[in-house]
């Protein structure tokens, strides 16, 4: 399963990155999730929560969190910014869901709120990072 193949990957990161700075544990995960990346945040969490255990000692007892991150458009036109919620244009289910798999159909069904251009970028809202990492060294 996708969620679960990307839990592995972020847990492998974050194991190897504990390894470099000599952590004994890692005691905090925050994990970025753009909102135009194809993913259940429940399956996620609960992958990450799930593969840790197995994978490395410095990552047990985890509790990884997941965010999500909105999309930011600008547009190419006036150089608006804005939110996909904040978008012009008719956006149904349906729309909404053609846009998160496959964003570059935002174009067709999204336009600028100030001008009415469909001509904008689409800026983060994509891949998954580990947002934010703390951990202890043995000897604190
Ligand atoms: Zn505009």
């Amino acid at each position: 399963m996708h969620e679960y193949a990307l839990a592995e990957a972020v847990l492998r990161a974050a194991a190897r990155v504990a390894r470099e700075q000599d952590l004994a544990r890692v005691t905090r995960l925050e994990v970025a999730v753009g909102e135009l990346q194809q993913i259940s945040q429940e399956l996620f969490e609960r992958a990450l929560t799930e593969v840790e255990t197995a994978s490395d000692p410095r990552l047990e007892g985890l509790e990884p969190t997941v965010t999500i991150v909105s999309a930011a458009l600008q547009c190419r036109a006036c150089g608006a910014t804005f939110a996909m919620g904040e978008a012009a244009g008719e956006q149904g289910a349906d729309e909404m869901e053609a846009i998160h798999f496959v964003p570059e159909l935002a174009h067709s069904f999204l336009a600028c709120p100030q001008c009415g251009s469909p001509d904008f970028e689409i800026e983060g809202g994509r891949g998954v990072t580990i947002a934010a990492m703390e951990g202890v060294t043995d000897d604190a």
